[in-house]
């Protein structure tokens, strides 16, 4: 894919786009019960368009289609080699839209477009072409019994699965769990969060026009209190795989035990330390990754470097090259192919983040650059890279995940000490250590308690390695063959051969 569209290509597509605003329920358009909500534009503070929402009646719809579906087996029991043909054609569309769906994203979440051009919609699309690829590469098992049995354990898909996800990386998070729901068979009904429906919606439309069969993949815009809990609450739900806070996260599994113990599976928040000793091979380099590591997507990511511990032999060093990165990195119109920084996602984060830096001044850390609110004459909701020192590891800004562009620095001496505070967290989601030394790359790796752990780098993957948190991170992991576990159940055969 080439792409030369400059801001200005980008505004004039911006003002010609054609925005899908309705729920989809089993292949049809569904104005949706509850009030509309504002898809709101967070680099202007203007609405972009009022999307359906779903309340319980319509989730119940949905949840109906997609067990008729289930049940009926056009999909989950379609031949293999079909099921992936069409999961490849979605990826194609998804690929063929690339930067429609790439404006939809950022003109919906307010990240720059060549982030969503170059990294989500394609990492999107890989994601439905990886799972596919893996459908008619699975086999099942025969156990060791002994010779008067035959004991088969086949995988089988769970029926119907919910996916409930997060505005950050809208297309890409629905997309980790949608797309290995559906390779296994299942049929899947997604409710993007109510800042972000827009890509989403978009998605199911594709996924219709790639041959999916309609009440497979249904899309219920929604607020979390109502079409979230609705779906948590399902009695007909089987599976529900959340991406979101920690605190929703709770909320499902209380859902689950108050109705019928549907799984769930949580990818919660995160508050990840960035570990910086003396003997790193590369400042420059670690730098560059520590200040993308937790400014991309202006923060809001769940495994955003939010700690940084930096040994005080390099801390002054490192800490000047962080304050060029965050001059550098300033936001700017999303629609700005050359924007590093876009817009914080609504008002509410926006008011969260600066609360936060509040509370960093308030608790005795020192401000070394940004703090404040910026481009306000726009009406967008922009906050500048912001660095805080951080003497003491009880501050509420070292405690608690902020989800906007606000590093919590601190300097420590000995490999221990930066163990104890990596560690010192409710959750346990990335992690990252720059060294020259093998085996302390090794010995602090196998001590971080983590689900990630990047090693001279921080942020790399692909869909091939899974991704998920310990602690109160959440468990089970998206991406890899990993995550087909989550979509599916073992059975267990036994044949009587006496
Ligand atoms: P959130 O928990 O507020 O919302 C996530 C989803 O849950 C949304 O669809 C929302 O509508 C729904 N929801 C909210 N309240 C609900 C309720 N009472 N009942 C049912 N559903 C409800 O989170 P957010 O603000 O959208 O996203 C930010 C959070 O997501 C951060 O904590 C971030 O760390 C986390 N996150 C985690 C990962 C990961 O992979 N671990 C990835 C991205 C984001």
């Amino acid at each position: 894919m080439t792409s030369h569209l400059t801001q200005q290509d980008w505004q004039a597509r911006a003002g010609g786009l054609k925005l899908s605003t309705q729920a989809i329920i089993d292949g049809q358009a569904h104005a949706g019960r509850a009030s509309p909500l504002d898809a709101i534009n967070p680099a202007t503070g203007r609405r972009l368009a009022q999307v359906a929402s779903c309340n319980e009646h319509d989730v119940d719809e949905a949840v109906r289609a997609a067990r008729r579906t289930f049940e009926s087996g056009y999909w989950s029991g379609m031949p293999r080699a079909e099921r992936k043909k069409r999961l490849l054609k979605l990826s194609e569309l998804i690929m063929l839209h690339a930067e429609e769906l790439a404006l939809i994203e950022t003109l919906d979440m307010g990240k720059p477009i060549s982030d969503t051009l170059w990294y989500d919609i394609p990492e999107a699309a890989r994601t439905y072409a990886w799972y596919a690829e893996t459908i008619d590469k699975q086999y099942d098992e025969i156990a060791p019994t002994d010779a008067q049995a035959l004991a088969t354990i086949t995988r089988e898909p769970l029926g119907v699965v919910a996916a409930v996800v997060p505005w950050n990386y809208p297309l890409l998070m629905a997309s980790w769990k949608v797309a290995p729901a559906l390779a296994m068979g299942n049929s899947v009904i997604l409710k993007p969060a109510e800042q972000s429906c827009l890509s989403a919606i978009r998605l199911g439309e594709l996924a219709l026009e790639a041959g999916i069969p309609p009440g497979v993949l249904n899309v219920v815009p929604g607020t979390g209190p109502v079409a979230g809990q609705a779906l948590g609450m399902h009695p007909d739900v089987d599976c529900l795989a959340f991406t979101g806070s920690t605190a929703t996260g709770k909320r499902f599994m209380q859902y689950s035990g108050q109705s019928n113990l549907k799984q769930i599976w949580l990818e919660c928040g995160g508050k990840s330390p960035h570990i910086i000793f003396d003997d790193c091979p590369d400042l420059d380099r670690a730098a560059l990754a520590a200040a993308i590591g937790i400014f991309n997507n202006q923060g809001e990511v769940c495994i955003a470097g939010s700690r940084l511990y930096v040994q005080s032999g390099v801390y002054d060093e490192f800490m000047q090259r962080m304050e060029a990165h965050a001059a550098a990195m300033q936001p700017g119109d999303p629609l700005d192919p050359g924007s590093k920084m876009g817009a914080i996602v609504d008002e509410r984060q926006l008011a969260r983040v600066l609360q936060y830096v509040d509370s960093g001044k308030q608790e005795g850390a020192t401000l070394r650059v940004g703090g404040s609110r910026v481009r306000a004459e726009t009406g967008g909701f922009y906050v500048e890279p912001t660095i805080f020192e951080c003497g003491s590891q009880s501050l509420t800004i070292v405690r608690e995940e902020i989800f906007g562009p606000v590093l919590a620095a601190s300097r420590f001496d000995t490999e221990d000490e930066a163990l104890a505070q990596a560690n010192a967290s409710i959750y346990g989601l990335g992690s990252g250590l720059w060294t020259a030394d093998l085996s302390r790359a090794h010995r602090v790796s196998r001590k971080l308690r983590a689900g990630l752990v990047w090693v001279n780098c921080y942020f790399d993957g692909d869909v091939t390695v899974p991704f998920g948190g310990v602690k109160q991170s959440g468990f089970g992991r998206d991406k890899s063959l990993h995550a087909l576990d989550k979509y599916s159940s073992l059975k267990t055969t036994w044949i009587s051969l006496a």
